[in-house]
């Protein structure tokens, strides 16, 4: 490990006070997660009119996710009986933090804590997100699993067994937490202690899924999550600055393109199929080839919406002159954008990062074929907040320790 342990004295950990936030009560429907015409149900459930179900269900919407509430007596323009019924009946959990970190360079991390509402007697799961400012830009990366089934070698949430899906509330609550910290929502103030990006442009431009976990191995949550988070008349992010990064999940990209309309990122990192087995263990299941025609025909593709590919610069391993002209080479008929990522290191990782002249040796050669400016600089490693750094503590129970606590709680 190098940067860092040397860093770590400077990044800022707190904890915060969340003790205003009430315990989450299973009993009452989360609403946050349920789309438009699931919301509508709920409140046809409750025993309103046709008529006032339209008008609840678009006063309701543009509360969540215009402005943010997390409680129902903001929502001044429902009246207060109704308010009373739909804080006796329905939830706005939002998850607790158990902390936020802030890193020199203005990258902030915060570790959420969830409680899954189907079994709220199982312990709660931990979920990273790391929110990265830029001078142009503010990009929300969020995670779609808690651990990961795959085993990439050079990932840190590689080694942290699937504990299990997120909901597509928990997804989407990444979203509203982070909006409502880096004071996103109507009303809300800039924290003073990052980089957030000044002005009247949002802190959050961009979001992508490239936190824990492979996110078209929860295709259903993800997907709902997404329309929701770029719903016009809500969060309305647009699906351009959506990116959804896949090790290669090749039967859930054809869908991903033509349900969600995001961005596609493709974990490439080896451009054969010998060392991508090994680095990428998917592979065997969905080799080079078909990873790429999927990719050649993924909906929406043009110039002007390419594929990003990713490529970790692994030292001595897949980062020769050759590699990278093969690179090139392979994706040469498909619309593409290519990220080389340095290497981030995690304790007991078993690679290392390529020489920063061999980096360059390699970006010259991609570069000359036409892609610019091609390796991603690295962010908030202090804090641990880089690429494929993310795995939290939260562990997988076994089946007789589950079933021991759903016993537990008849
Ligand atoms: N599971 C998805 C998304 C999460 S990983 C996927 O694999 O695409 C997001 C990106 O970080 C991927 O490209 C992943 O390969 C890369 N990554 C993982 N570990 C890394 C590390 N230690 N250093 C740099 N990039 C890493
Ligand atoms: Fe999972 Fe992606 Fe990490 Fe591979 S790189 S182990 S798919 S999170």
């Amino acid at each position: 490990m190098t940067i860092g342990t040397a860093l770590d004295l400077h990044a800022m950990t707190h904890a915060l006070d969340i003790s205003h936030r009430p315990a989450p009560q299973p009993a009452r429907q989360d609403l946050i997660g349920l789309d438009r015409e699931e919301i509508a149900a709920k409140l046809i459930d409750l025993g309103l009119e046709a008529r006032d179900v339209r008008m609840r269900s678009k006063q309701l919407w543009n509360w969540l996710y215009v402005n943010g509430a997390s409680d129902f007596e903001r929502m001044s323009n429902v009246s207060k009986p109704a308010r009373a019924l739909f804080a006796e009946h329905f939830a706005l959990s939002r998850p607790e933090i158990v902390t936020e970190q802030v890193s020199i360079d203005g990258t902030r991390k915060w570790l959420f804590r969830f409680t899954d509402p189907e079994h709220p007697n199982m312990p709660p799961v931990d979920v990273e997100t790391v929110y990265i400012p830029e001078a142009d830009r503010g990009t929300l990366c969020i995670s779609s699993q808690v651990g990961c089934t795959l085993t990439c070698t050079f990932c840190h949430t590689g080694t942290q067994k699937l504990v299990r899906n997120l909901s597509a509330g928990e997804i989407l609550s990444q979203i509203l937490m982070a909006r409502e910290r880096l004071g996103d929502f109507p009303g809300g103030s800039r924290p003073t202690d990052g980089l957030v990006p000044a002005g009247g442009t949002r802190a959050i431009t961009n979001v992508v899924l490239m936190g824990m976990g492979e996110p078209l191995y929860n295709y259903e949550n993800v997907k709902k999550a997404m329309l929701i988070a770029s719903d016009g008349d809500g969060i309305s992010l647009s699906k351009r600055r959506i990116t959804l990064s896949t090790s290669g999940v090749v039967p859930f990209i054809e869908p991903t393109g033509r349900e969600m309309g995001v961005s596609l990122a493709i974990s490439l990192h080896a451009v054969n199929d010998e060392l991508r087995n090994e680095l990428v263990p998917i592979n065997k299941k969905w080799p080079l080839k078909e990873l790429l025609e999927a990719c050649r025909t993924y909906p929406g593709l043009n110039n002007a919406r390419r594929i990003t590919f990713e490529y970790v610069m692994l030292k001595g391993i897949n980062d020769s002159d050759a590699d990278a002209r093969e690179l090139v080479r392979l994706l040469a008929k498909i619309p593409a954008k290519i990220n080389l990522i340095p290497f981030n290191p995690w304790p007991g990782s078993p690679h290392e990062c390529s020489d920063w002249a061999r980096i360059e040796q390699f970006a010259d050669i991609v570069n000359r074929a036409g892609y610019a400016s091609p390796v991603r600089t690295p962010r908030g490693r202090d804090i641990f907040a880089a690429c494929g750094q993310l795995k939290s503590e939260s562990e997988r129970l076994s089946r007789k320790e589950r079933d021991a606590l759903e016993a537990a709680a008849g």
